[in-house]
C-alpha cells in the first residue's frame, strides 16, 4: 500500500471508530428492556419519610411511593427491589445506574429536569410549615430572626430561603433529624411538604400557613429513556383508570388513616 492510501485509510478508520464512538454515548438507555430482561425493577425510595417510605415496626420499608413502586412492577410482571435514597442523593444514584427510578417524595422541576427525566404528575401537595402549638409562628413572616430546619438537595431547602431571607436554615440528610431538631428547639419550624409533615405531626404540634410552593411529585428516570418513561406514564394511568390508586390513597391518607389529607389532584390520563 502507498503512503496515500495508508493515510487514507487511517483518516477512514479513525472517522469510523469515532463515529462508534459518538453513537455508543448518544445511544438511547433502555430500561424498560433492561428490566425485563433481568425480571427486577430497582426503584430508589425515601426510608425517612413517612408516609410514602419509612421503615414500619416489623422492620418492613412500606408507604405510598412503595406502593406506587409495586405497582408499576406488577405493571411490568416484574419483582421489585427497594434501594434508600435521600433528597440529596436520589438523581446521582438514578444518573449513575444504582437505581431505575426514583419514587422517593420528588417534585418535578425544569431544574431537574436538566439531569434527569420525569413521569407525568402522580401527587400533589405544597411545602408548608411545621411548629409546635402555641408558637406564635402562622406563617413565613413570623420566621425572620428563627431557625428553620429542613433536608439538604430538597425543593423546601432553596423556597424556605427564598420565601423568608431572614430565617437561619439548619439542613439534614434525613426528615426525622429535622423533626428532632424541632423537638428539641434547635429549631423553631420544620418546612417540607405538608404530606410529608403530616407524618409527623404529634400532639402538642401543628402545621401551619398557606402553600410556600406547590410540589407536584414525578416519577424519575433517566434522560434519553422514553419506552421506560412511557410504561411508567401508562402503569400510573392504569392506577387511576382502575381505582388502585384512590385505594392506595385512601390506605395513607383517607378520613381513617394515620395521617388524613384530602386529594390535591387527578391524575392525567390520555385518551
Ligand atoms: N418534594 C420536595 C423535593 O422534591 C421535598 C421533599 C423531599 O425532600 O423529597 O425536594
Amino acid at each position: 500500500m502507498k503512503f496515500k492510501q495508508r493515510v487514507v485509510l487511517c483518516a477512514l478508520t479513525l472517522v469510523l471508530a469515532l463515529g462508534m464512538g459518538l453513537t455508543a454515548i448518544a445511544a438511547p438507555q433502555n430500561t424498560l428492556e433492561k428490566v425485563k430482561s433481568t425480571g427486577k425493577l430497582v426503584a430508589g425510595v425515601k426510608f425517612d419519610a413517612p408516609p410514602f417510605g419509612f421503615v414500619d415496626e416489623s422492620g418492613k420499608v412500606v408507604g405510598f411511593d412503595i406502593d406506587v413502586a409495586q405497582y408499576i412492577a406488577d405493571y411490568l410482571g416484574v419483582e421489585l427491589e427497594l434501594k434508600q435514597v435521600t433528597s440529596k442523593t436520589r438523581i446521582p444514584m438514578l444518573t449513575e445506574g444504582t437505581v431505575d427510578m426514583v419514587v422517593a417524595t420528588m417534585t418535578h422541576q425544569k431544574a431537574r429536569d436538566e439531569n434527569i427525566d420525569f413521569s407525568i404528575t402522580y401527587f400533589f401537595t405544597g411545602q408548608r410549615l411545621l411548629v409546635k402549638k402555641g408558637s406564635g409562628i402562622k406563617s413565613v413572616e413570623d420566621l425572620a430572626g428563627k431557625t428553620v430546619s429542613t433536608v439538604q438537595g430538597s425543593t423546601s431547602e432553596h423556597n424556605i430561603a427564598k420565601a423568608q431571607p431572614k430565617a437561619k436554615i439548619l439542613t439534614f440528610q434525613e426528615y426525622p433529624q429535622a423533626f428532632l431538631a424541632l423537638q428539641q428547639g434547635r429549631a423553631q419550624a420544620m418546612t417540607t411538604d405538608a404530606s410529608i409533615l403530616a407524618g409527623f405531626v404529634k400532639e402538642g404540634y401543628e402545621i401551619v400557613g398557606p402553600f410556600i410552593a406547590p410540589e407536584p411529585y414525578g416519577i424519575g428516570v433517566r434522560e434519553n429513556d422514553s419506552d421506560f418513561r412511557d410504561a411508567i406514564n401508562f402503569a400510573l394511568m392504569e392506577m387511576w383508570e382502575t381505582g388502585v390508586y384512590k385505594k392506595v390513597y385512601n390506605k395513607w391518607f383517607g378520613p381513617n388513616s394515620d395521617y388524613p389529607i384530602p386529594l390535591g389532584g387527578e391524575i392525567e390520563v390520555w385518551p
